[in-house]
């Protein structure tokens, strides 16, 4: 997909459009006024959902599927559609939009029926963020993420008359007002692993297996929590008691946990511990494997020099 065919809302989300034409070339702090506002009596109401991507953030469809009362594998089969994630090969989802008019299976004249719950990419617009610690080191030297690092802009679509309101906001204050802070710590480490694999380039392998335990981590908590809990995860893994209780109850913390997990076996981070007697097991079993290929390639010797000591008598 062109920059050009990529929606707004999906540019915004994961803020690496590079000067599309709809995105205003101005700057913005937390403090910069913004003048804009979006309600059932604009000319143009639910006109922006429709024919347009909408990625799904694991926490996205966390809190849809709550919202709709039904398992994670049902929300998918009926409101999901696959895609690739900012052109890298990691899968992804995206809401399936309706057949016959191309709108999102949420939207209804009165306007969106699941708003509270909405996506993040729908609470973004029109105010994206560029975040440079994205793809790169977590943290600064103090351990925080430095604010100065990131800035806002905003990004005017042409049929959007929400400009034309006289409602105005800082940019701090449209961000809480949209729910937007609460999504970026829930998606931070979750946007960091797709753009890690996408500074990464293709050339870096990920086995097929790796890119199916990210997909089914990040669009389907249900399956997660059985392989944690019905697998031999917690044999292999260490994971301290209190983790353990949390992650039982709290379908937030186990999707947090799930994106330590993934750093862990996609990327090599250090945000997991595996137990000390399964790496003995392993080394073990290495040393063995070891052992017996250099018990074959012995025997091969022998066997190379019995044939040159029988060719040399004839
Ligand atoms: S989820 Fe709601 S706000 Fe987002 S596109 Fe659908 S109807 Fe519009
Ligand atoms: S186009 Fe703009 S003003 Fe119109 S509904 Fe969408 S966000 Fe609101």
């Amino acid at each position: 997909m062109s920059d050009e065919q990529m929606s707004s809302k999906e540019k915004i989300l994961f803020g690496k459009a590079t000067n599309p034409s709809n995105i205003l070339p101005q700057k913005l702090t937390l403090d910069s006024k913004i003048k804009f506002r979006c309600h059932p009596g604009v000319k143009c109401f639910t006109a922006c959902c429709g024919g347009i991507k909408i990625i799904l953030t694991p926490y996205d469809i966390l809190q849809l599927k709550k919202r709709l009362n039904i398992p994670a594998h049902e929300f998918l089969h009926q409101y999901a559609t696959p895609v690739y994630l900012e052109k890298t090969d990691m899968p992804g989802v995206a809401i399936k939009l309706r057949e016959d008019d191309h709108k999102c299976p949420f939207v209804t004249p009165e306007g969106c029926t699941v708003y509270s719950d909405r996506p993040t990419a729908c609470r973004y617009y029109p105010v994206g963020m560029a975040d440079f610690h994205e793809g790169g080191d977590e943290k600064s030297k103090d351990g925080d993420q430095n604010e100065e690092e990131k800035f806002f802009f905003i990004v005017k679509e042409d049929h959007c008359k929400g400009f034309e309101e006289d409602k105005e906001w800082t940019v701090r204050e449209w961000r809480a007002d949209q729910g937007v802070d609460v999504r970026d710590e829930m998606n931070k480490e979750w946007l960091r692993l797709v753009m890690r694999r996408k500074s990464f380039g293709l050339q870096a392998t990920l086995s097929e297996q790796a890119k199916r335990m990210f997909f089914m981590a990040s669009t389907d908590i249900d399956h997660f929590r059985d392989f944690v809990f019905e697998s031999s995860f917690l044999d292999t893994f260490l994971i301290d008691d209190e983790t353990i209780a949390k992650i039982k109850e709290d379908d937030v913390e186990l999707m947090l946990f799930s994106f330590k997990y993934l750093a862990a076996t996609l990327f090599g981070a250090q945000t997991m511990k595996i137990r000390e007697d399964k790496i003995q097991a392993k080394v073990e079993e290495i040393k063995q494997r070891q052992d017996e290929s250099v018990i074959e390639s012995v025997q091969e010797y022998e066997k190379i020099k019995q044939q040159r000591e029988m060719d040399k008598k004839v």
